[in-house]
């Protein structure tokens, strides 16, 4: 069995970034370091940050230490005031691209734009910008979503960094069918679109694609719908340990790709788990 491993793998720049900068706040304080909900949507990766001293608050009362680590998608502004309030440190990891989305929004909004943004409700990027923007911003995550929506006046559209590039541009195409005049503002990140692009030339090269990552990870997700979107028997696992040696009964190549909040320890793990059930069904191997 071939195993043919994407180019674009492990963390993207601000992932790298914001666990570098958690690691790097726990190597430093004194007190407890905080991220309010996991820093990443990688359970083992926040499983090791907290093995070195970077704890998970799931409620307000739990939002106590020395530093309050911002995650890579940003935070509500009740969380970091409650930071704050505690006279917490406050080292903000929002990624780069996650602030100049979020500040294209509110210049689109200052310009009298009726604007819409393609994401995943209750993503923490949307929730943010949401509680900034409120009625102003409308998030929908489907064509049929968005056309329930009564449009009045300049209408502008977005996307959440991590969206598919697909679902926009389905979503945009329809907008631009019912209004004289739309901006498009393209804020999807770079580092998805190279993998969802990636991925759309990988389906035509294989006969099952594995992909690594979080179950919780919109972008890992994403990799995973492109798969199926084209009848490919596709594997989300988190863990070498989720593969079935089944799956690749009869398959002759097999694709892996990772979503950008995969670590390489990961990646390197679910690579040697497919050799080895690869050597285990070869007859060389087996003599
Ligand atoms: S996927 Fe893009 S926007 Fe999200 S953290 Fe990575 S670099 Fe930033």
């Amino acid at each position: 069995m071939e195993i043919l491993v994407a180019k674009h793998m492990g963390f993207c720049g601000g992932v790298k970034r914001a666990v570098e900068m958690a690691a790097g706040a726990a190597t430093d304080a004194q007190d407890a370091v905080v991220t309010w909900g996991p820093l990443i949507h990688n359970p083992q990766v926040v499983t090791r940050l907290e093995a070195g001293g970077v704890r998970v608050a799931e409620t307000l009362e739990e939002m106590r230490g020395e530093t309050f680590v911002v995650s890579a998608y940003g935070v509500e502004h009740a969380v970091l005031d409650a930071a704050r309030e505690r006279g917490m440190t406050i080292v903000d990891a929002t990624c780069p691209v996650v602030i100049r989305a979020h500040s294209l929004a509110f210049k689109l909004v200052e310009e009298g734009y009726q604007l819409i943004i393609v994401g995943d409700h209750g993503h923490p990027e949307m929730v943010t910008v949401k509680e900034v923007l409120g009625e102003k911003v409308t998030i929908v995550h489907t064509r049929e979503e968005v056309a329930q929506v009564r449009l009045r006046g300049r209408i502008a559209v977005m996307s959440q960094t991590t969206q598919s590039q697909e679902n926009f541009r389905q979503i945009v195409g329809d907008l631009s069918l019912r209004t004289k005049e739309l901006r498009v503002v393209n804020t999807l990140c770079p580092a998805i679109t190279v993998r969802q692009e990636e991925a759309e030339r990988l389906v035509e090269e294989v006969d099952t694609l594995v992909i690594i990552g979080g179950h919780h990870s919109s972008n890992t997700t994403r990799l995973a719908e492109i798969g199926r979107s084209h009848g490919l028997p596709t594997h989300h696992v988190e863990v070498p340990e989720e593969i079935d040696p089944s799956w690749f009964a009869g398959v002759q190549k097999v694709g892996v790709m990772s979503g950008a909040s995969t670590p390489e320890w990961i990646i390197a793990d679910v690579i040697t788990r497919l050799r080895e059930i690869d050597a285990a069904r070869s007859p060389v191997a087996a003599s």
